[in-house]
């Protein structure tokens, strides 16, 4: 039933290929010249849809409707608040199989990927709907003070920017909005280059979910000019970035700079990249590891900043472990999105050009033992790839690559397999596939990653189960999806008063 109803989505998605959206701010959607096209990655000829593309003039007129809205979203009652987002999460649901269709061919997942993302997406609204309440006036207790009534609670912060990166355009996109939104914020947020398509929708199911105008603006535009802006201005007061290490540095930098030798506080929030690491010993389940290896390794042709993107394996457990992967990955099918391979396209051009390049640079660096190259025909199509024998300190084994590409490291033991598994500027997730309880609890204390794994298929996270963020340079770990998430978008206010 499922199979139908994803085909007949796909078929009414592909039928309004070629509909435009203009911006959306302080609740009217406005147009502009330009354009953003969006494509389909399996058959980049494809537009998707396009949106207006939004420039400075409009990023300050949405920052003022943000700071306008502000004025009155912040005195909301809790519960009416986060009724908005549960509606929201309703709406989403009704419309889950169009979302997953548009996800399928505007960024290339296959249907099983889509529809994790949309689940999650829906996840996130009502999550952070119902942790909102707990930060209701007066959720906190202060101690007594004689001759004094004393007390602090919570405010937002006002408006602030939101950046989101396009591997997961509904889910990051939602999440990263749906929290500051909750506990009062309001926001102007701009989506990826690529995935505009999809963010308009939200901003859709945002508007029929009854959310006044200005709480949250929506604002395609390219980085390095609107989110550029943005995050510069003086009235920008938080922001929530997911997206690359490169761009999370000049962010950080450039928020705590006004101008050339004046400087400034904001809250900054990034959530960066990642060279995930499985760590396999000989006592694993191998079968279990190697498909475990698959799915973080490839999923989403690896464009997952949880993405294994190195397997450290112990002497005794290269071999086994390594057959049983190649095994697999042999079999795996890479075609178009639509057709739920197991592989879609990579996501643009830009990242085709990016993965075989760092592809190039591992046949001088390592082994070539699996794929490595482009698939014939229009789609940004690149084999699973795999690398053997790859030093630790190999560009392949310490940049992120974010596409298919495994890099096989061989260590002695497990004490040696940790300490390469946390060599790299990184921190994000970690796996460990190992039958013995010392090396668990080893590697529970010195695994030095955000999130980590133990004997398990996954690494992704749940939204309330699995809090979500990075250590060292993957960012400033702020734990989406988890019970303290919201607290950075708040602030405490302490009165004192004599009586
Ligand atoms: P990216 O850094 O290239 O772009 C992210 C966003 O930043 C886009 O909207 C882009 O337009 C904007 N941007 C670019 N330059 C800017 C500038 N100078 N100022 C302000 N904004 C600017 O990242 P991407 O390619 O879209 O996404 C992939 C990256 O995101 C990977 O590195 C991945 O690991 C990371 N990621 C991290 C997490 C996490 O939770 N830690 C989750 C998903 C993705």
């Amino acid at each position: 039933e499922a199979r139908a109803e994803m085909k007949e989505a796909l078929r009414r998605v592909r039928a309004e290929f070629g509909r435009h959206w203009p911006l959306y701010i302080g609740g009217e959607w406005v147009d502009t010249r330009e354009r953003i096209v969006s494509l389909n990655p399996s058959a980049p000829s494809e537009a998707v849809g396009t949106t207006a593309k939004a420039g400075v003039a409009e990023a300050e007129e949405a920052l003022k409707a943000a700071w306008r809205a502000f004025a009155t979203w912040k005195d909301w009652p809790q519960e009416d608040r986060s009724r908005v987002l549960l509606k929201a999460a309703a709406i989403m649901k009704r419309r889950r199989r169009e979302l997953e269709a548009t996800l399928v061919y505007e960024i290339g997942k296959n249907w099983v990927e889509a529809s994790a993302e949309v689940a999650e997406a829906i996840d996130f609204l009502e999550y952070y709907a119902r942790q909102a309440l707990k930060y209701k006036y007066p959720s906190v207790e202060v101690v007594p003070y004689p001759g004094e009534d004393n007390e602090s609670f919570y405010i937002p912060l006002g408006a602030g920017v939101v950046i989101a990166p396009w591997n997961f355009p509904i889910a990051i996109f939602t999440g990263m909005m749906a929290g500051p939104i909750a506990v009062g914020n309001t926001v102007v947020a701009k989506p990826a280059e690529d995935t505009v398509v999809i963010a308009a929708k939200v901003f859709e199911i945002l508007e029929e979910a009854g959310l006044p105008a200005g709480v949250a603006n929506f604002l395609p535009g390219e980085g390095s000019e609107v989110g550029a802006y943005l995050v510069a201005h003086p009235r920008t007061r938080f922001i929530n970035f997911t997206g690359s290490l490169e761009v999370g540095l000049k962010i950080n930098e450039a928020a705590a700079r006004l101008a050339p030798g004046q400087t400034w506080i904001k809250r900054v929030f990034l959530e960066l990249g990642g060279k995930d690491a499985i760590l396999v010993d000989e006592t694993a389940d191998y079968d279990l590891a190697a498909e475990g290896i698959l799915v973080s390794a490839y999923g989403f042709q690896g464009q997952k900043c949880s993405a294994a993107s190195r397997l450290i394996l112990t002497e005794k457990a290269y071999e086994p472990v390594l057959e049983r992967v190649l095994k697999r990955a042999e079999k795996l099918v890479v075609g178009p999105a639509e057709e739920n391979p197991d592989l879609g396209p990579v996501a643009s051009e830009a990242q085709e050009k990016k993965v075989l390049s760092y592809i190039e640079i591992g046949q001088k660096e390592g082994q070539l033992v699996l794929g490595g190259q482009r698939l014939e025909g229009e789609g940004y199509f690149i084999a699973p790839t795999l690398f053997t024998e790859v030093s630790p300190q190999a560009r392949i084994a310490q940049e992120e690559i974010f596409g298919p590409v495994l890099s096989v490291i061989r260590v002695k033991d497990f004490a040696e397999g940790l300490e390469v598994a946390n060599s790299t500027v990184y921190g994000l997730t970690g796996g460990v596939y190992s039958r013995k309880r010392e090396h668990l609890e080893l590697a529970r204390r010195a695994f030095h990653v955000g999130n980590l794994y133990f004997n398990r298929k996954i690494t992704g996270a749940l939204v309330g189960v699995q809090p979500f963020g990075g250590f060292n340079l993957s960012g400033t770990d702020t734990k989406a999806g988890g019970p303290d998430y919201l607290l950075h978008f708040l602030q405490m206010k302490t009165v004192a008063e004599r009586f």
